[in-house]
């Protein structure tokens, strides 16, 4: 990286000041040195050391050309899991003795790296999950954020030592925070890198050690987070890689006796099946980050550009691949015409193709899967309501290699029950609403309680939205994506309902303190 583009200020979701020219120079500098190492074969990470396996590869293809092999990475059985489970369990009270303040020393140097690294961490994101480049950054970004956000909590607390009241004169009372001891780890493939960063980093930073699997469909960028880590002077065993398949990898780690808890971001069928079958010897903690199926609300009052912008945005950004995304748009009657023909208006002018490529905002949804379930809900849609604008897969060039779809919108009765389902892929359902009470009584319906956005400009709807709405996530007339965007110690992002397990979110300030246990120290003296 050049001092011109390490001096430049720091890339989010939605920054708008920026030097662009210098952002792409070092873009296509970075894709051209990753692309000069696709197709190589990769080990999984045990104690430090690279273990081969057996098992079947992943074929790690690109989802913008479906020919491009990223790489080739090996897969975890479960001899691998408990091999990394019995190196994690070997480091773990060592790393657990340090210091508090040298944990923080290396994770602030993880941040570091991370940093240094972005550019070809971004490239590896956009062509790994066909992320566009801003939201690539903003990925690599956020996750040296949540390292440093974690390390704060660390500081600001003391590491967790607190001296307690004393009840009689000759006792000396301390409150203290423990690691649990093991946790694994287990990502999705959407935020490949912020989200296997913040999960791990705020376990290590306790005191924990790890065993990570990230996603089937990116495994390349979980690598590049192990070599973060390694390269920040973390011990041998206190971060395994797996990578490898969730039913498989995945079902052995989180049943593996010697876990002393679980963080978990993905579905909510995932986690609600770990969180049923994690506890059964005695209770450990269970620490998920769901799915969503996030609401906005459009009141008579609001910017309806604002509005159909924040809309467009969020509903389309990483093609609706983002547990925040708005997937669902309740909109006042007396507005519905207007409002429809501005989303409309900023749908149609979205810049589609391959994502690594300058000024792309929409990309090819992660795999074939994703394109069948597009394909289902899209089928239904047309017998329930109206497609509005798009409704179908993407032919032509550049579409025709990788798994492209068009961004859609869908007129549809409130009876659907495509407004209740996650379902990942870039259909928004828009639903007519006669006001504020029937808005937050279709938001609060769904099983998710993630995020959720208004646009009014009237105090008293913002105030009675914030009071009523279940979601852990809310966002009141944000033109830069309705309901999407959150930042390390900005928006702590918590799922309610069937969104999270915990009520305290990542990016929040109560996270790194759920990775210990409480213990009392009394002594009293002689
Ligand atoms: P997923 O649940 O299919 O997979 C997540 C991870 O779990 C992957 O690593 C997968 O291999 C693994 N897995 C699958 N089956 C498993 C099993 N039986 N045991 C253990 N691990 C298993 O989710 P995904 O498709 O990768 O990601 C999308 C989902 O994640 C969406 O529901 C989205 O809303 C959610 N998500 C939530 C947040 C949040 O912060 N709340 C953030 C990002 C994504």
């Amino acid at each position: 990286m050049t001092a011109a583009a390490r001096a430049q200020s720091k890339i989010t979701y939605t920054s708008a000041d920026v030097d662009w020219e210098a952002f792409h120079r070092e873009f296509d500098g970075a894709l051209e040195h990753v692309r000069r190492q696709l197709g190589r074969e990769y080990q999984l990470y045990i104690a430090g050391e690279p273990v081969a396996s057996t098992a079947n590869i992943i074929v790690d293809r690109s989802p913008i050309d479906t020919r491009v092999v990223l790489g080739k990475f090996a897969v975890a059985t479960g001899d691998h899991v408990d091999q990394a489970v019995g190196a994690a369990r070997a480091a773990q009270p060592a790393w657990a003795r340090r210091d508090w303040r040298e944990r923080v020393a290396i994770l602030r140097r993880a941040a570091e790296l991370i940093r240094e690294r972005k550019y070809e961490l971004a490239a590896i994101m956009s062509l790994e999950v066909g992320k566009s480049r801003l939201e690539s950054m903003g990925d690599a970004e956020e996750s040296a954020d949540l390292i440093d956000y974690y390390c704060q909590q660390m500081e600001d607390a003391g590491g967790f030592v607190r001296e307690m009241a004393k009840v009689t004169s000759v006792e000396r009372n301390t409150d203290v925070l423990r690691p649990y001891g093991v946790f694994a780890c287990i990502a999705p493939f959407n935020f490949p890198l912020a989200l296997s960063t913040g999960m791990s980093s705020a376990a290590l930073v306790a005191g924990n050690a790890v065993v990570y699997k990230p996603a089937e469909d990116a495994p390349w960028t979980g690598l590049k987070l192990y070599e973060v880590y390694r390269d920040a002077g973390l011990p041998k065993g206190a971060f395994n890689y797996l990578s490898g398949h969730g039913s498989e990898a995945g079902e052995a780690l989180w049943r593996h006796r010697g876990i002393d808890g679980v963080v978990f971001t993905g579905s909510k069928e995932i986690g609600l099946k770990i969180y049923r079958g994690l506890s059964t010897r005695w209770i450990k903690p269970c620490l998920l980050e769901l799915g969503g199926k996030n609401a906005a609300i459009v009141m008579e009052s609001a910017d309806l550009d604002a509005a159909a912008e924040g809309v467009t945005r969020s509903a389309f950004g990483l093609q609706n691949q983002k547990c925040s995304a708005t997937s669902r748009v309740y909109v006042h009657e007396s507005v519905a015409q207007p409002f429809l023909t501005k989303l409309l208006e900023q749908t149609q002018a979205l810049r589609i193709g391959d994502p690594t490529e300058r000024d792309v905002y929409f990309g090819p949804v992660i795999n074939a899967e994703s394109v069948a379930k597009f394909e289902r809900a899209v089928a239904k849609a047309r017998k329930e309501g109206e497609i509005l604008v798009g409704g179908g897969r993407l032919t032509g060039q550049p579409f025709a290699r990788g798994h492209y779809v068009a961004p859609t919108i869908a007129k549809l009765p409130l009876t659907s029950t495509l407004f209740l389902d996650e379902l990942f892929v870039p259909l928004l359902a828009v639903g007519i609403v006669e006001g504020l009470e029937q808005a937050i009584a279709e938001t609060n319906k769904t099983e998710y309680g993630l995020t959720a956005g208004i646009f009014s400009t009237r105090e008293s709807e913002i105030a009675r939205f914030f009071e009523e709405v279940e979601a852990g996530v809310c966002y009141v007339n944000k033109r830069t994506g309705a309901t999407t965007g959150a930042w390390p110690g900005a928006q702590p992002f918590t799922g309610w309902k069937g969104s999270g397990s915990s009520g305290k979110g990542g990016c929040g300030p109560y996270y790194v303190a759920q990775f210990m246990r409480e213990q009392s120290r009394t002594v009293i003296d002689a």
